[in-house]
């Protein structure tokens, strides 16, 4: 197991600015997972984060490293949850969370890799390794543990058996069609407004049907940047907006509500991640705007109680926040069980190429449906990836390399690793100069 501290300098584009992060660095607490099973397989996976704390985040990984290491590659590709559960019940790790932060991070990033080498092993994309799988064995998958009052082992597997009905012809118009996408680029909150503009009339023009603005650090700026992107899309695409967790509760609805007149199709990351009633008074008090979050929450826990509450009408999971395909799974469980559509957030480094995997396989072996359903796209950061996704009219269309699209290019490694690699080390000497 080899890790690495990855980090891109977007900040200097103000690529990925909003209200609460205004000048991220893309960054990537990166690991590869290497066998001697002779075949040259390999594991990737990573936990995006915006810069500083990369550090630390890498730190996080090296301490998962003696639970991976000397494992029987079959064994822990025939079951990712055995390591899922190992790393979870580090009895002394877990005081850092339990299964929140950085920790939880790295357990999904380590666990991710591990099913990228089972995918590759397979020789399946992923979404096509979890639509074929018995739903017997995906359950299996599934730590219940702090869930089981929401929904039981019986009931996810009841949902896995209803999901596979139909899932051929669903698989192949999947092939055929992709996955509805919508694009977060125009809205930056960086971005002048001609900007703004030019990016929103690109966006329809390439078959978008919704986008998303930035909003949440001035009313008057909102208001005006809501207009403009309103005007370039016309009345029939969807604009969501997105606060970043900026706003108080009471904030939250009265803003939302002054930026009505705009119709946006959900407000999305209103006020913290962890404000589960607070989610729900403002999703009471703001509709038919909808309700969206889930980026920054920690587990399956907290997704548990956001659709007990009835606080949220869109489910964002993240694939590289909570602990890996495992915990993703029992998310997907819970959105199913409870109705409501999963939206998955993306964009950062690799994002994209990773929570595709899973929105595809919702699709075809758990919800059936696409309806009300998009994956964010960010134009950003796609060409360091062995296997970028592919997003065309609009849609991403299935991957068929195997494996999760994890990979990054071994010159993109040595290019942008912190402090040491040569784009950071030309920028040292030059003062932090180099674009
Ligand atoms: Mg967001």
């Amino acid at each position: 197991m080899e890790t690495y501290d990855i980090r891109f300098p977007t900040s200097r584009e103000l690529d990925g600015s909003d209200a609460m992060n205004p000048d991220p660095d893309y960054s990537a607490a990166y690991l590869v997972l290497r066998t001697d099973a002779g075949d040259g397989v390999e594991g990737h996976g990573f936990a995006f984060t915006i810069g500083r704390g990369n550090d630390v985040q890498v730190a996080a990984l090296d301490a998962l490293r003696s639970h991976v290491t000397g494992r029987p590659v079959a064994e822990l590709c025939a079951d990712p949850g055995s390591l899922s559960r190992d790393l979870n019940g580090d009895s002394q790790l877990r005081w850092l969370g339990p299964e929140k932060g950085v920790m939880h991070m790295a357990t999904g990033a380590v666990v991710n890799a591990v099913w990228d080498l089972a995918a590759k092993r397979a020789r399946k994309p992923l979404w096509r390794l979890l639509a074929d799988a018995e739903p017997e064995w995906l359950v299996s998958q599934v730590d219940f543990r702090y869930i089981a009052d929401a929904l039981t082992p019986q009931e996810a597997l009841d949902l896995l058996r209803r999901g596979r009905e139909g899932r051929e012809a669903r698989a192949a118009d999947l092939v055929r069609r992709g996955y509805p996408a919508y694009t977060t680029s125009p809205g930056w909150l960086g971005y002048s407004d001609a900007r703004l503009t030019r990016l929103a009339e690109e966006a329809v023009a390439q078959g978008f049907t919704q986008i998303k603005l930035k909003v949440g650090a001035d009313l008057e700026d909102d208001v005006r940047r809501c207009r403009a992107a309103r005007a370039a899309i016309g009345p029939g695409v969807r604009l969501a907006v997105d606060a970043n967790q900026r706003w108080n509760v009471d904030e939250a609805i009265a803003w939302t509500k002054a930026l009505a007149a705009f119709d946006p199709y959900w407000i999305e990351e209103p006020t913290s991640p962890d404000d589960i009633l607070g989610h729900a008074a403002i999703r009471s008090a703001v509709a038919p705007v909808k309700v969206a979050t889930g980026e920054h929450a920690q587990n399956r826990v907290v997704f548990k109680q956001l659709l007990q509450a009835g606080a949220i009408d869109v489910l964002q999971l993240d694939a590289a926040r909570v602990g890996g395909v495992n915990e993703n799974l029992a998310i997907l469980l819970l959105a199913a069980k409870f109705g409501v559509p999963v939206c998955p957030h993306a964009g950062g480094v690799g994002l994209c190429e990773l929570v595709q995997h899973l929105a595809m396989f919702d699709y075809v072996a758990l919800s059936g449906t696409t309806e009300d359903r998009v994956i964010e796209y960010v134009d950003h950061l796609h060409e360091h990836f062995v296997h970028p996704v592919h997003v065309t009219g609009g849609r991403y269309r299935a991957p068929s390399a195997p494996g999760f699209s994890s990979a990054m290019h071994p010159a993109s490694i040595a290019t942008y690793t912190y402090p040491d690699g040569t784009f950071w080390a030309a920028d040292l000497i030059s003062g932090g100069e180099t674009a």
